[in-house]
């Protein structure tokens, strides 16, 4: 089977100019002893805004691998895909997010919700998980209501499964499953069911991506209750532990956390519990990319800072088409967004650093950064005269992009967990 190594970052990267850099920034984690496999994760939607197809980010990793020498395993994934869209991802990625939100609390047939319930009975009145403050009583009304939210999605995605195995092979890809574009969380309890019904899918699910309690804003830190979130974290470790033990289902099976870039106040927390468990992660990561190229061409002065203040006094004046795809996955006080003429007298280091996610610096303006992230279809719609600058400024922007990933994002999440190297 192909196998997804114990520690995974998801190098989102909307115009496939950055896969060098990404890869640098892994392989200093590499270099210090700490093995995270990149997966260059992209969505049908970005490819849709940004007028890309599959083939382009395969093309991207392939490149950067041979130019970078990387010698371990990388992946291309098919982000967020579902059977309407999943054909044009086939052929070239090796990774595959089966997204199946819009399924949840939909009716399963009744047959099935039976099979169900019949397939629980190897519960037993309760289960107790190990370590765990943790006891489940097994009731009809809990069975049934596990149904009603989670098997017709369940179901979707074994059909979406089936749709790639019989085209790559068995074991020819990895496999996650995602829910966490929702509004509801899945606990840990949830969790357990829901692994259940993928397990008797036949679905060899590698990475799962529930949504977490708090809110995961695009681009900024995790906003919520860490206490919360730490006790929910372990017991979803302690879940997925379980469920590989007791129902066949591959044993680097592990969590996927979505839009998992700039969550600086959870990752000590997620480090400290991967580690009290021995546990894997997947992270995956998109815009942060997208802003440290905006960043790089503000610093870059001359074109590249008219550009940026360009796109921000455009976006400016088309705020409302812009965040209302993104209203679940960014919190902006508009208030707080500078006035474009205002951004537009700003220094090169000036703009940077409003955009840059360093919380300790009183320039840093996380409204303007969850802004500037949802502009990224500006740059697209600019077309070639954007991708020249991303070309003419290739070193500064690479600069930033692996400063970003190693410093803010592997250093802090991954080094922790080798011993004798906390940070
Ligand atoms: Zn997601």
């Amino acid at each position: 089977m192909m196998k997804l190594g114990k520690y995974s970052f998801g190098i989102g990267d909307r115009f496939e100019h950055q896969g060098e850099a990404q890869l640098r920034a892994i392989m200093k984690a590499s270099q210090a002893g700490m093995p995270v496999t990149p997966v260059w994760n992209k969505s049908n939607r970005e490819h849709n805004y940004v007028h890309t197809e599959p083939v382009t980010t395969r093309k991207e990793a392939d490149a950067a691998v041979a130019s970078i020498g990387w010698t371990g395993p990388y992946f291309v994934d098919a982000d967020h895909i579902n059977l309407s869209n999943v054909d044009r991802f086939i052929p070239v990625s090796d990774f595959f997010t089966i997204d199946v939100a819009a399924w949840l609390n939909k009716p399963a047939p009744t047959e099935s919700v039976v099979a169900f319930k019949q397939a629980c009975g190897i519960f037993g009145e309760t289960i107790a998980l190990p370590g765990l403050d943790l006891e489940i009583r097994i009731t009809d009304e809990l069975l049934d209501s596990m149904a009603e939210r989670f098997l017709s999605a369940v179901q979707e995605a074994g059909r979406i499964y089936r749709h790639i195995e019989a085209t790559k092979g068995p074991g020819a890809f990895v496999a996650e499953i995602s829910f966490d574009e929702v509004a509801v969380p899945q606990t840990p309890v949830d969790m357990l069911f829901i692994l259940k019904m993928v397990a008797d899918m036949g679905i060899a699910v590698q990475a799962i991506a529930p949504k977490f309690p708090g809110r995961f804003n695009k681009g900024v830190d995790y906003e919520g209750d860490l206490e919360q979130f730490s006790k929910e974290f372990e017991q979803h470790l302690m879940v997925i532990d379980y469920a590989v033990r007791n129902f066949g289902l591959p044993e680097n099976l592990k969590l996927s956390i979505h839009s998992g870039s700039d969550k600086f106040s959870i990752y000590p927390v997620m480090a400290q519990l991967l580690k009290k468990h021995d546990k894997g992660i997947h992270l995956k990561t998109a815009g942060t990319t997208w802003l440290e190229e905006v960043i790089g061409l503000a610093l870059s002065e001359g074109e590249g800072l008219d550009t940026v203040k360009e796109i921000y006094a455009i976006a400016f004046s088309r705020k409302e088409e812009l965040c209302a795809p993104y209203a679940d996955v960014i919190d902006i006080d508009e208030s707080a967004l500078p006035a474009p003429d205002v951004a537009g007298n700003w220094t090169g280091p000036e703009f940077a650093g409003a955009l840059r996610h360093i919380p300790e610096n009183p320039a840093y303006n996380p409204n303007f950064r969850q802004f500037m992230h949802v502009a990224y279809k500006l740059a697209a719609e600019m077309g070639p005269r954007f991708q020249a600058l991303l070309r003419n400024n290739r070193e500064l922007i690479g600069s930033c992009v692996e400063e970003n990933i190693w410093e803010r994002h592997l250093m802090r999440l991954f080094l922790p967990l080798i011993e004798g190297k906390e940070a």
